[in-house]
């Protein structure tokens, strides 16, 4: 299935749970264009071919701010890119763009165009719930519903969508084992989410979106606001995550790029300087500013 395939409302009705994405522009659309995930569990199973994202020309605004200035760069499925660059770059806005959450920002829009598998998201009939639902999002600061356990976090997207009872016990399930998070979590399903730690509580917002199978997942700083051995557990989780999601994670972390991404990519003053495989961008970068900024010259 790729994302040209259409999949059925009213599974388009909740996508993405995060308060920070709540997707209202979308439900009043009337979309003549769906964008489909994945069948439900085939997450797992080997190498996919899709979740391909391409970048065209984006350019994103705050009101006169021109944050991310032209840029063309494609995300390979499979894989695990990483977005560095100093603080204020335009990193977190390029990301945002891509399920479309910039444009809720008041005043914020975005030119240019963003193609998952080859359709573009930026299309003026695209259903935005369902743009959200195929890309997912992570926050810096996990950010689990707070009324709800931790089993009824992880399934409140399929819920909303309209799953039955056993679909939402099957692929909550599969989620929090896909997050790394079963084994910790097994016997407190119906116990608050907050009541978890900041590492687990990160992982559950993983899970959470993981649960509408998307093909993207987009990583914000994911571990910023976790201790070390938080950061490494979720660092893990990345590389295996790979298998099933294309994954963007910003990060102001240059020894979690070397650690976690196949690809990294360098932004300067909302421009994309570079891109290239990890280790190549970190010991032999192509162009000076990335030298300069990868040795501690600057940021
Ligand atoms: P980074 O993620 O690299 O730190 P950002 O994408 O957050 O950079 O910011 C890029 C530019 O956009 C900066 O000039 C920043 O001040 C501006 N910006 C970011 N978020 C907002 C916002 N919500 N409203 C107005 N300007 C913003």
């Amino acid at each position: 299935m790729d994302a040209r395939d259409s999949i059925e409302s009213p599974a388009m009705t909740e996508t993405n749970p995060d308060p920070q994405t709540s997707p209202q522009a979308g439900a009043t659309a009337g979309p003549a264009i769906s964008v489909a995930t994945k069948s439900p569990a085939a997450g797992l199973r080997g190498r996919r071919d899709v979740g391909t994202v391409e970048l065209q020309g984006l350019h994103a605004y705050y009101g006169s701010n021109h944050a991310v200035r032209g840029v063309d760069l494609g995300f390979a499925a499979d894989q695990v890119t990483a977005i560095i660059g100093p603080s204020g770059c335009g990193k977190s806005t390029m990301v945002r763009c891509i399920n479309r959450m910039h444009e809720e920002i008041d005043g914020a829009r975005a030119e240019g165009h963003v193609l998952l598998d080859g359709l573009d998201l930026y299309d003026s009939r695209i259903d935005i719930v369902a743009v959200r639902r195929a890309v997912g999002m992570v926050f810096q600061k996990p950010n689990p519903f707070p009324t709800m356990s931790v089993f009824d976090n992880v399934v409140s997207g399929l819920r909303l969508s309209g799953a039955s009872r056993s679909e939402m016990d099957d692929r909550g399930r599969e989620a929090l084992i896909g997050a790394g998070l079963w084994d910790e979590v097994k016997d407190r399903l119906k116990g608050p989410g907050v009541g978890l730690s900041g590492g687990q509580q990160q992982r559950l917002c993983i899970a959470r979106a993981l649960a509408v199978e998307p093909e993207v997942l987009l990583m914000d700083e994911p571990c910023s606001a976790l201790d070390p051995v938080a950061t490494l557990k979720i660092e893990e989780l990345i590389g295996e995550l790979k298998q099933r999601v294309t994954i963007v994670i910003v990060t102001h972390n240059m020894q979690q790029a070397a650690r976690v991404a196949d690809t990294t990519v360098f932004m300067l003053d909302g421009e994309l300087v570079e891109v290239g495989p990890t280790d190549k961008l970190f010991t032999t970068p192509d162009d000076e500013r990335t030298e300069q900024y990868v040795t501690g010259k600057f940021g």
